[in-house]
C-alpha cells in the first residue's frame, strides 16, 4: 500500500460481534505488524470513522475502491417530479434529476425500514412497488396461511356506563365486564 491509497478493507470486528467493511486510507501513520501473540494487524485511517482503526482477521482488502455512500433513487419516475431541489444545469440547459440518497447504515436509528437507502421518499418507494409488484411478490409467494399458537383467557373487568339522571347530568355507573385475552405461547 502507498501513502494516499484508498481501500476497502473487511474484518470481524469484536466491537460490533460481526464481519464490517470500511472505507481507508494509507498514510505515513498506517502499518502492518504483529501482536505478542503474533496476530497480524493492519492499522489503517478509517475514512468513514474519521481516525485510526487496528484491524486483526482481516479477510478482504480491496484496493482503490471506495464504497458507494450515495444511491440514486429507484423510483424511474423521480426525475419527473417538478421541485426546485430535482434542478441541475445552468443557462438554457437545465434538467430534474432523479434524487440522491446518501447511504445510512441501517443497524443505526431503530426508526429505519431499509427502504431509505433506496428512495428518496415513501411515495417514490411506493411508485416502484406498484411498477414491479409481480415480480416482488414472485420471490417470496404466500400460498397458505400461517399459524401463531397462542391460549385465549376470559378476564372480568371493572368498566361503567354512563346514565343521565333526570336533570340531564351524566353520571358514571360502575359495571362488571368480560374481555378476552390472547396470550403467546412461548414455544421455543
Ligand atoms: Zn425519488
Amino acid at each position: 500500500m502507498v501513502n494516499g491509497e484508498t481501500f476497502q478493507i473487511s474484518y470481524y470486528a469484536k466491537k460490533h460481534g460481526k464481519f464490517i467493511t470500511r472505507n481507508g486510507k494509507w498514510n505515513d501513520k498506517c502499518k502492518y505488524w504483529f501482536s505478542k501473540s503474533l496476530k497480524p494487524l493492519i492499522t489503517y485511517f478509517d475514512v468513514d470513522a474519521d481516525n485510526y482503526r487496528t484491524a486483526s482477521g482481516v479477510i478482504g482488502l480491496r484496493e482503490g475502491e471506495l464504497m458507494a455512500t450515495h444511491n440514486w433513487c429507484h423510483n424511474p419516475d423521480c426525475h419527473t417530479y417538478q421541485t426546485t431541489d430535482r434542478v441541475r444545469g445552468s443557462g438554457n440547459n437545465k434538467v430534474l434529476r432523479t434524487r440522491k440518497i446518501k447511504i445510512q447504515d441501517m443497524s443505526k436509528g431503530y426508526y429505519l425500514q431499509g427502504w431509505e437507502n433506496h428512495f428518496c421518499r415513501v411515495a417514490c418507494f411506493f411508485q416502484y412497488v406498484k411498477l414491479h409488484i409481480d415480480r416482488i411478490i414472485a420471490i417470496a409467494p404466500v400460498r397458505e396461511p400461517s399459524e401463531t399458537p397462542i391460549k385465549v383467557e376470559k378476564e372480568k373487568y371493572e368498566t361503567w356506563n354512563y346514565q343521565s339522571d333526570e336533570n340531564g347530568n351524566y353520571n358514571r355507573v360502575p359495571r362488571m365486564a368480560t374481555r378476552t385475552k390472547v396470550i403467546g405461547v412461548n414455544n421455543d
